[in-house]
């Protein structure tokens, strides 16, 4: 698989280089070469989920792993589900949050995990990430027991939630968390001094796996194959997919399965308040505003750091933006589209409820829409309670490590005292 940087065409670099490279020169971000249609797509959707993902993956990435690889590669992976569930006549929610982070972000995660150990060939990797809470438990849970790979995760001491805690400070072995006295702010500086320090970088092995990583994104185009596989075969070809969004990762992989020949009416892109894209597709306008804090917190971005790579397959594929569906919802809206959907008979959280939302307002009769879930309303356990009224039961991997100890050692807001924390590894 070759991939270009899309703010400077020459540089073109391996699927592995992209993996391991992460961004580009400039920080520009990797895109494919090429993305050939499936000639076959109705066979490949007869495949069951995992068989179907190592031929996509497969077609993707070429032979830069063998399919033989690629498959061992899969199947660690992708070990749960992600299944339709039916909410009406013609809507559908596709429940994404079934690993063991209870969210999407473990499917992208989870094989970008696996493509780094890969291609690491026994180097050691340093795995250094900041958290506010939730992508630190998708990094830990992905790399935890991975050989040759130490990851370290700092979080703001006391403002992340006690079960989010739980959920990645009780692993041990490979994976190391540190509650810094500071802000969330504070952890994301540490974090670019480290990758300012090439003397640090080198000697660890400093990789930062974050959401910009081109293996996450061809991960998650499995799962919408996996949608559209589950629908009845009369209804195939009128889906809309709504896609809850904040960086536009998840869009971006939806539309990278469509590129591939996968039969999608249109997409459409749901945000909160922080509504930068649809601003921009109704007015032709890119003018983020300052971030605000939502009832759905994983979509607080107003700079989305995937949405060139949108740009760029539309102008590849001579697409026009206009095709694109778009809605926001503030917080007001979110907690009655929450109990609207309830009130249907489905339990969800904010971020699935507004693409529901989105997507029911503008959803013509013929059509099927399919809504994304991306995280387990348990996340999100205190809004759902209060919204709807009702007590959540813990999901088994909340519900396993509630009771553990934590684990995390304690670092000061201090450069010198994390690069020695570092390097004693
Ligand atoms: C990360 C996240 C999103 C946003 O996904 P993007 O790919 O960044 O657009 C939506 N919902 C949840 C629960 C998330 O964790």
């Amino acid at each position: 698989m070759k991939l270009y940087n899309i703010k400077d065409h020459t540089e073109q670099v391996s699927f592995a280089q992209a993996v391991k490279q992460g961004l580009g020169r400039g920080q520009g971000l990797f895109f494919p070469e090429q993305i050939q249609p499936f000639a076959d797509i109705h066979g490949l959707l007869e495949k069951p989920f995992v068989e179907r993902s190592v031929e996509i993956l497969h077609h993707l990435i070429g032979d830069e792993l063998t399919k033989a690889q690629l498959a061992q590669l899969v199947q660690t992976a992708f070990v749960f589900p992600a299944p339709l569930v039916k909410v009406s006549d013609n809507q559908y929610a596709l429940e994404l949050f079934h690993g063991p982070t209870l969210a999407f972000k473990d499917f992208g995660g989870r094989f970008m995990a696996q493509c780094l150990t890969a291609f690491s060939q026994g180097e050691k990797i340093t795995i250094l990430t900041a958290t506010s809470g939730d992508t630190g438990a998708a990094v830990a849970h992905a790399f935890y027991g991975l050989p040759n790979i130490e990851v370290v995760i700092l979080y703001p001491k006391g403002k992340i939630s006690p079960l989010q805690e739980k959920l990645f400070c009780t692993l041990g072995g490979n994976i190391r968390t540190v509650a810094v006295d500071g802000a969330f702010d504070d952890c994301q500086a540490l974090v670019k001094q480290a990758f300012d320090d090439e003397e640090l970088k080198a000697a660890i092995g400093l990789n930062s796996a974050n959401s910009i990583n081109i293996s996450r994104l061809l991960a998650q185009v499995c799962y919408y194959f996996e949608a559209v596989a589950e629908l009845p075969l009369e209804q195939r070809a009128e889906a809309v997919i709504a896609v809850p969004s904040g960086n536009f990762g998840n869009l971006t992989a939806g539309l990278i399965a469509k590129a591939l020949g996968l039969p999608v009416k249109r997409f459409v892109v749901a945000t909160n308040a922080n509504d930068t894209v649809p601003r921009y597709l109704a007015a032709g306008q890119w003018d983020p505003k300052t971030t605000v804090a939502t009832l759905s917190n994983a979509m607080d971005v107003s700079r989305p750091n995937n949405w060139p790579r949108v740009e760029e397959l539309f102008k590849v594929k001579g697409w026009s933006l206009s095709e694109l569906g778009y809605g926001a919802r503030d917080d007001v809206q979110t907690e009655d589209a929450l109990k609207r959907l309830h009130a249907q008979g489905y339990l969800c959280e904010p971020h699935g409820a507004i693409a529901w939302d989105v997507l029911q307002a503008q959803l013509s009769d013929e059509e099927v829409g399919i809504f994304l879930c991306t995280a387990h309303p348990a996340k999100f356990q205190e809004s759902v309670e209060r919204i709807l009224d009702l007590k959540l039961e813990l999901p088994a991997p909340l519900a396993e490590r509630a009771d553990l100890p934590l684990l995390s050692d304690n670092l000061p807001v201090d450069f010198a005292a994390m690069r020695q924390y570092l390097l004693k590894a």
